[in-house]
């Protein structure tokens, strides 16, 4: 957003918080004001102390509409034109950014990570699943290893795969990067968990967390997300049963995401540390029209959630786009045909429409099978891609060609075999429904890339046909379950869904975080109480710790090791680990750059 004063013009990004914003303005006109007119005396006072209590996570549903009411008041009854204006902060956050004022108020979550008294450290509030990173961090430095991956465990039972391919937005908002660089959060989960994985024949023999209660949960899908869900469950004491349709657990991360960014073995091992902590996951067992949700409930369990992820691959649109014809796929199956090890043809030229995940895991993947030049298509421009910087560079780094602002227009095959993709050039115009600028075809544009093969990977959706056409469960005009934000309860009582399934394609930590929050949820369900989940947690009013000379010491300007990587040439015809992580003596000296925020009053 950008505010137009007098004297200039200030712009805000995503790191302001704007009911701060309207906060700061509110606090300068109330001083300003003469007090001569009561509207304007007693209306700035009050909003600013409705607005400092939102700011302090002692917001109320109807403060919005009492902000709204008093703002309105102020500025048609006021006398001058102080009063006449300040409201104007307060109203025209309120009509852009009311969902950052719904957040602080119904989630006690500034999403910019600003209001000091809603979080213990910007790094801790910005994570999905809110984990404890300045107390692991800290554990890291101290050569506590064992401790550090228990603190990741207790809000994320994925730290491997999460150390290895979260999106990391802690670091986003890390404060140690308004001084150099910001703490390297994720390679120093990986190198805990990492460790904890390499020893864990010399640590004590894990035991399943204890059972405290008799009701039995069922959880659908062992993608991250049902996992997660059914890892808190046993956390909290229920027994919980995950029933998979596939011969293995990990969802996505298991049949889609390549072995070069997330291994195999990685995987199998967080799957095993669940199983051992008491979740019993029954592999080959699809839920559908022979065993329904309805039929879960009948065999005693008393809630149900289902994860069963985004599976059902987008068409592009576009004339001649048919699956049989030979040397076109769909980037879900490709990279699904190439983990499970299928014979699969690839020409010396690959075409790949879209610009995310898929996207891009499928062209690395195509050169790893011998394509010589490899192009990807992406109708948006590199600001809409939905992947992380270092994914983006690697992708270029391997010889993938990224083709910004080109639609295919036609997919075209002689005699059923692909000979290319007919592209027309694009231009950004107003934003859509998304935020996001609108592609608009340049007319006289159109070209011919000739391709071997077009994969095709513009998104995915969840797929509801496993529910039986009957079923009670009530669907959105989008064609997903119907889920209460907060709980993540259906219409049905006692069924809960997220994930990937409800909110469609999106991050591992987001799907983590729903498993979490759906977990609570069942929790307060099977208690009776009908108050809302409550996710992030607010600064604790006595802070023991203090900072030490040697933690005054790191706050020298220093930036973080460079993360070692697979050299480019030992990458072509592999799928070898491609990110190496810290050594030891990384590690620990890259946790002693963290400034401790959660020690400061
Ligand atoms: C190629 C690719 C690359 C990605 N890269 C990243 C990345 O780098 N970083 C990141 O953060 N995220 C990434 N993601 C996203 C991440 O993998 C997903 O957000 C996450 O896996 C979603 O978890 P989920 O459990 O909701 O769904 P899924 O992972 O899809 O799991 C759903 C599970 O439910 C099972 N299931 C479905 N139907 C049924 C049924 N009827 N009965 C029983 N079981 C059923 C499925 O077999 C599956 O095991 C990537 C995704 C893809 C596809
Ligand atoms: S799980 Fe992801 S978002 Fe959370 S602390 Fe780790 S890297 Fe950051
Ligand atoms: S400096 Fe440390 S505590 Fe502060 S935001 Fe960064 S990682 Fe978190």
């Amino acid at each position: 957003g950008s505010i137009m004063g007098s004297g200039g013009m200030v712009v805000l990004d995503e790191t302001t918080c704007m009911v701060d914003v309207a906060k700061y303005f509110l606090s300068f006109t109330q001083e300003e004001s003469c007090g001569k007119c009561v509207p304007c005396r007693l209306g700035t006072r009050q909003m600013l102390e409705i607005l400092t209590r939102i700011t302090q996570g002692e917001g109320r549903e109807e403060y919005i509409d009492t902000l709204l009411t008093i703002a309105k008041t102020v500025k048609e009854c006021s006398l001058c034109g102080l009063g006449q204006t300040c409201p104007n902060p307060v109203l025209t956050t309120l009509q852009y950014f009311r969902d950052e004022y719904e957040a602080h108020i119904r989630e006690k979550k500034c999403p910019a990570a600003v209001c000091d008294a809603l979080m213990i450290s910007p790094c801790q509030h910005t994570c999905p699943v809110g984990i404890n990173v300045p107390k692991y961090v800290a554990q890291i430095a101290d050569g506590e290893y064992l401790e550090a991956v228990n603190t990741i465990r207790e809000r994320n039972p994925f730290p491997a795969i999460c150390g290895r391919i979260c999106h990391h937005p802690c670091e986003g908002r890390c404060r140690r990067g308004e001084l150099d660089e910001s703490v390297a959060i994720r390679a120093l989960k990986r190198f805990a968990a990492d460790w904890y994985f390499d020893h864990i024949s010399e640590l004590p023999a894990l035991e399943p967390f204890p059972q405290i209660h008799s009701q039995k949960v069922a959880v659908v899908g062992a993608g991250p997300t049902g996992l997660s869900c059914a890892y808190f469950l046993a956390q909290m004491g229920y027994p919980a049963t995950v029933f998979e349709a596939l011969p293995i657990g990990g969802g996505m991360l298991s049949v889609a995401i390549p072995d070069f960014r997330l291994p195999r073995e990685v995987i199998e091992k967080e799957i095993d540390h669940i199983a051992r902590r008491g979740v019993e996951i029954k592999y080959d067992t699809p839920v559908n029209v022979n065993f329904t949700i309805e039929d879960i409930r009948n065999s005693g369990f008393e809630a149900v959630f289902i994860a069963a992820g985004a599976q059902r691959s987008q068409n592009i649109g576009i004339p001649g786009e048919l699956e049989d014809i030979e040397g076109f796929y769909y980037g879900l199956r490709f990279l699904r045909d190439v983990k499970v090890g299928k014979a699969i043809q690839i020409g010396r030229r690959v075409a790949v429409i879209g610009g995310g995940n898929v996207a891009l895991d499928s062209s690395r993947t195509a050169l790893r099978l011998g394509a010589e030049h490899v192009s990807i298509f992406y109708r948006r421009s590199r600001e809409e891609m939905p992947i992380t910087e270092v994914e983006y560079d690697e992708t270029l780094a391997e010889g993938v060609q990224v083709d910004f602002l080109v639609s295919p227009t036609r997919l075209v095959s002689d005699d059923w075999k692909v000979t290319g993709l007919q592209c027309v050039h694009m231009k950004l115009g107003e934003p859509d429904a998304s935020g996001r600028r609108r592609p608009i075809p340049i007319p006289g544009s159109e070209f011919f890339a000739p391709a071997d093969n077009v994969i095709a990977a513009v998104g995915q959706a969840p797929d509801l046909t496993f529910l039986p056409a009957d079923s009670a469960l009530e669907r959105t005009r989008w064609e997903r379950l119907a889920v209460d934000e907060n709980r993540l309860v259906t219409n049905v009582p006692g069924v809960f869904a997220g994930g990937d399934f409800v909110s469609g394609p999106g991050m591992v930590i987001e799907a983590i975080a729903a498993g979490r929050r759906g977990a609570i949820a069942i929790d307060k369900y099977l208690r009776g109480d009908t108050s809302r989940v409550e996710i992030y947690d607010l600064k604790p009013s006595i802070i023991e710790e203090t900072i030490t000379k040697e933690e005054e010491a790191s706050w020298e300007p220093r930036f973080r090791p460079e993360i070692p990587h697979l050299p480019i040439q030992e990458r072509k015809g592999s799928f070898k680990e491609i990110e190496l992580g810290f050594s030891e003596e990384e590690a620990r000296q890259e946790a002693k750059r963290c400034l401790r925020c959660d020690l400061e009053k």
